[in-house]
């Protein structure tokens, strides 16, 4: 059965179509700039050649009707006809306490992503266009909602509540929900199959470090803790967010600069993490590279952070067996991997192999034979997780 897996986010459209029972990639592509001027497509089938289009879109509706489109054109697409694609997985960014796991979508489910639009703003209206606009091409398709805060249902009382007022967590549920949830799934199952040991006695940390980034502590099979909070500014330095920061700054810039909150929260959005740091060189880790001592600072302050994420989740869980490193950063930085574990994580045990840290774009033990905890870098594979769970839904 062919799944297609949509990720929409506020004018862009992630897309990918896969082959659910041997797991291979049929085709992908994006639609950029939706609702913008200069919107275009890019489709590129397995094995074949990109094709790069430019092409009004108005709507998500505009780009879904796009993306069908291209994977049944006579020439370069890559099915004859809709009927060959079995369900669609959307990927949902918030589906607070309601969902701990991916489920079939219903009016019933569209209403409580809907009561969700007020925790994630950008994502989750996006979210239901992208539902809505399957349902009115594809009629009869299944849909599938894979939420990205599910896998964190899991944690604890004690991880997830903020230390304010109670009755905010009752009235609002204001409290931790975590993201990159498919991913820490994903990447944390993987790490038990490269061990070998039973997934239900492991202690594992996720490091998902790419542009957004966020850690997880997965205890026994369940996530513990997690590093993003009610929304996905929390924790980690990121490519352009903040993370953790005392929240006594937003009223003290307020003051000084006489700003609105929304417009702070932009400059914590968009202005801050290494950006911010390296006094605007670059979000991307590439840039910062470069030896200069603004993008060396941000380096540095990113790898502290996030080791002292780590060593907060070994306390956490009383231990770890393994350190998984994913995403932009953690798959493709042994810099950044080499800065966190050697300057940081001595005490862990951890001795790296050089070699092996240097290769690329593989699943990997970082570590030599004698070290005590584990360091594995694992690609994340975000599509294939929600297309999995989507099969297991409607097969
Ligand atoms: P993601 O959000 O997972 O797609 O990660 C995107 C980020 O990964 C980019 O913004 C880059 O900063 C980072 N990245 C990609 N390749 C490399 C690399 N070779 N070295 C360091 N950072 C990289």
């Amino acid at each position: 059965m062919n799944i297609l897996v949509i990720n929409c986010g506020s004018s862009s459209l992630k897309f990918q179509l896969i082959d659910a029972e041997t797991e291979k990639l049929t085709a992908k592509g994006l639609c950029e700039r939706i609702g913008i001027d200069g919107s275009q497509i890019t489709f590129s089938p397995a094995g074949g050649e990109k094709i790069k289009k430019e092409v009004p879109m108005a709507d998500h509706k505009d780009a879904i009707r796009l993306v069908l489109e291209a994977l049944t054109d006579a020439d370069t697409g890559v099915v004859k006809s809709l009927e060959e694609i079995g369900a669609v997985g959307h990927r949902i960014v918030h589906g607070g306490e309601s969902f701990a796991k991916a489920t079939v979508i219903t009016p019933d489910v569209k209403a409580a992503i809907a009561e969700c639009c007020d925790l994630a703003p950008l994502h989750n209206p996006a979210n239901l266009i992208g539902i809505e606009a399957c349902e009115a091409l594809m009629p009869g398709v299944p849909m599938v909602a894979v939420f990205d805060t599910a896998f964190h249902q899991t944690m604890p009382e004690e991880a997830y509540l903020y230390a304010i007022p109670y009755r905010y967590y009752e009235k609002y549920k204001i409290r931790r929900y975590g993201f990159h949830g498919t991913s820490h799934d994903y990447v944390s199952h993987r790490a038990a199959d490269l061990l070998g040991k039973p997934y239900e006695e492991l202690k594992i940390i996720v490091c998902h470090l790419g542009n957004g980034a966020s850690v997880s502590a997965v205890k026994n099979g369940k996530c513990v803790d997690t590093s993003m909070g009610l929304t996905p500014l929390e924790g980690l330095i990121m490519g352009t967010r903040s993370g953790d920061i005392d929240p006594a700054i937003i009223e003290f810039i307020a003051n000084k600069e006489d700003k609105s909150i929304g417009e702070i929260m932009t400059i914590l959005n968009k202005e801050s993490g290494v950006l911010g740091i390296s006094d605007g060189l670059s979000s991307d880790f590439r840039d910062l590279e470069d030896g200069s001592v603004a993008g060396n600072r941000a380096l540095k302050a990113f790898a502290l952070r996030t080791a002292k994420y780590i060593g907060s989740y070994v306390a956490a869980m009383n231990g770890v067996d393994a350190i998984c490193f994913t995403a932009g950063v953690g798959e493709n930085s042994p810099e950044i991997r080499e800065e966190i574990c050697n300057e940081y994580l001595g005490y862990l045990g951890i001795t790296l192999d050089d070699e092996a840290n240097h290769k690329r774009g593989e699943e990997i033990d970082v570590t030599t034979a004698d070290s005590k905890t584990k360091v594995l870098v694992i690609p994340t594979n975000e599509e294939l997780a929600i297309a999995r769970q989507t099969y297991a839904l409607v097969k």
